[in-house]
């Protein structure tokens, strides 16, 4: 007796609602319960439930609201979402998170409708930016401007308009795709660019009839502009460059967390880039969880990669394990994915290697020996099939290393007979549903009707047979958007209301786990992320309607009302919880 009177006080804490007639049993209590809401877990062992009750950073009930609210503590946050969608937190499959930030930072011309918009942007930018400073832009695609240029070397215009506006300015383009860049005067004679420069290996100076450069940089001819902006900004004070990647990183986050995203994969970071943000995460300044991927020289990152290597650090917000994006190929929109045939409107290229096979099989060898994933880039249908090649050639050299997951990032173009083998090596197509819709308008015009049919962002085709189905927008290429790729996937209808590659749409239930399970899978997280199930991190997105019901024109409406990372709601009706 004297036992139970010690102990009652304290289980009487824990207890609410307890019926005084059963047997009374302990619940812990909850720091916060989502009650009365549509909750989809993404977990077979309980689809649906009512409500969710959340203990610190963990999941730690699923149930009916009136099971859940036996957690209830005195300080527990209780949410009636009446009747709101409840779903894991998105996670973003494949993207650019700093980049990402930083082009929160520069001109935005996603929706320009002419270059000669662009310009005009450019020239209002010149006005507020001291001379001898980089004006940067990304964004811009050809396809979507409504009115062309008088004078076009390839379907593009050339750099007189834009130079005129910006005599002590270098100018610097960056193409969505980002696979190149459209550069003025100012920048081509900072790199000393001229009608005798020949390209780099990989890359394309387009040229007039005349051998002028047009200002257009295709793939590696990109890299002297790149690396002359990056010098010039990197010769700023450090604690300025600091600043503002820490700012980049907050405004991804943030941006991030508006959509519902509570994890970001990030393929191509820096050693520098992976230092700030282990300082961030100790001082738990990272708003989402990252996974990222070293995009470095095989030479450099020999020494490194045991250092670097970290799982779940700072209470899982930060995890580097993996080796990518180092292109093996191109974009198919400035014709660069490598193709095994060529491109049907450009019938003198099979597009562009970019990053020699060499360097892709000497970091191979290296994830390989430090335990690190492989996430290598191949749109086309020839890289993707050199990387299988690479991959088979090192998995038979290691025959004692399993369950790998090496993916290859885009999968836009495969050859029907590299799926089985896909399927066999256990790769992961790392795909991204909302190219299918962006990309679709002009997929026809590269790669012809029947190629496109049989090869063209067969995403379902390859969940099918059995590959883990993935999703993401390959921020900032394209709108950080899970419920835009997430349409796109169910639907694929282009913006003029066709519909592209229609055979290949993922069931909502498909989309939804590519969105959660599939791309915690793809980064060997499935038991922490990916479902509503009691022990997984408390990652959690609310959604104003149910993605797996409304009608599909209805889709697109959807909010994000909520977005909750580690057990702390960081986004609540269109504002950040800081
Ligand atoms: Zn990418």
């Amino acid at each position: 007796m004297k036992m139970i009177r010690v102990l009652l006080p304290f289980v009487a804490s824990l207890l609410v609602a307890c019926d005084a007639n059963e047997p009374q049993e302990v619940h812990p209590v909850a720091s916060l319960l989502l009650i009365n809401a549509d909750v989809v877990t993404v977990d077979t062992a309980r689809p649906h439930a009512e409500a969710v009750a959340i203990k610190d950073d963990l999941i730690l009930d699923v149930g009916t609201s009136e099971e859940m609210l036996k957690h209830r503590g005195e300080h527990t946050e209780v949410i009636d979402l009446q009747g709101q969608m409840v779903v894991p937190g998105f996670i973003e499959g494949h993207g650019h998170y700093t980049s990402f930030g930083g082009s929160l930072l520069i001109l935005d011309f996603r929706y320009a409708r002419s270059f000669a918009e662009i310009v005009s942007m450019i020239a209002e930018a010149v006005a507020d930016t001291p001379a001898g400073e980089w004006i940067v832009g990304r964004g811009w695609h050809q396809d979507k401007w409504e009115t062309k240029e008088s004078v076009l070397v390839e379907g593009l215009p050339v750099h007189d308009s834009l130079s005129e506006v910006t005599p002590d300015h270098p100018v610097m383009l960056i193409h969505t795709s980002g696979h190149g860049v459209f550069v003025n005067q100012r920048a081509m004679t900072l790199v000393e660019l001229d009608g005798n420069t020949e390209p780099p290996d990989g890359g394309e100076i387009v040229r007039d009839a005349n051998g002028r450069a047009t200002g257009m940089m295709r793939e590696a001819a990109q890299d002297i502009f790149r690396i002359a902006y990056s010098g010039h900004q990197g010769r700023r004070p450090a604690g300025v460059a600091e600043e503002e990647l820490r700012r980049m990183v907050t405004l991804a986050g943030e941006e991030s967390l508006r959509h519902g995203i509570t994890s970001f994969q990030d393929l191509g970071t820096t050693f520098a880039e992976v230092d700030l943000l282990k300082t961030m995460a100790e001082e738990g300044n990272l708003p989402v969880r990252l996974y990222m991927a070293f995009e470095e020289q095989a030479a450099d990152m020999a020494g490194r990669l045991d250092d670097y290597r970290m799982i779940g650090y700072g209470n899982n917000f930060l995890t580097v394990r993996s080796i990518g994006e180092k292109v093996l190929d191109g974009a198919l929109g400035t014709h660069g994915g490598w193709l095994l045939e060529p491109y049907s409107d450009m019938p003198q290229s099979h597009g562009l290697n970019v990053v020699p096979v060499a360097e892709i099989e000497a970091s191979a060898e290296l994830a390989m020996k430090h335990d690190y994933q492989m996430a290598i880039q191949g749109i086309g249908d020839r890289a993707y099939r050199e990387l299988l090649d690479i991959y088979t050639a090192e998995f038979a050299k290691h025959p004692d290393k399993t369950d790998l997951r090496w993916r290859i990032e885009h999968a836009q173009v495969i050859h029907p007979d590299d799926v089985s083998r896909t399927v066999e090596l256990g790769v992961i197509p790392a795909v991204q549903g909302i190219f299918a819709c962006s990309d679709g308008p002009w997929v026809k015009e590269r790669l012809g009707e029947e190629r496109t049919r049989e090869r063209g962002y067969i995403f379902n085709t390859l969940a099918e047979a059995g590959l883990v189905p993935t999703n993401g927008t390959d921020p900032p290429v394209d709108e950080i958007s899970p419920i835009g790729s997430f349409h796109c996937s169910v639907t694929r209808q282009l913006p003029d209301g066709t519909l592209f590659q229609p055979q290949e749409v993922y069931s909502r239930d498909r989309a939804l786990y590519s969105y959660t399970m599939g791309n915690a899978i793809a980064a060997f997280e499935e038991n922490i992320k990916g479902s509503i199930t009691p022990g997984k991190l408390a990652d959690i997105t609310v959604l104003s309607q149910n993605l797996l019901s409304v009608p599909d024109d209805a889709l697109l409406d959807t909010e994000v009302v909520m977005t909750i990372v580690d057990g702390r709601i960081r986004y609540r009706d269109g504002e950040i919880v800081r």
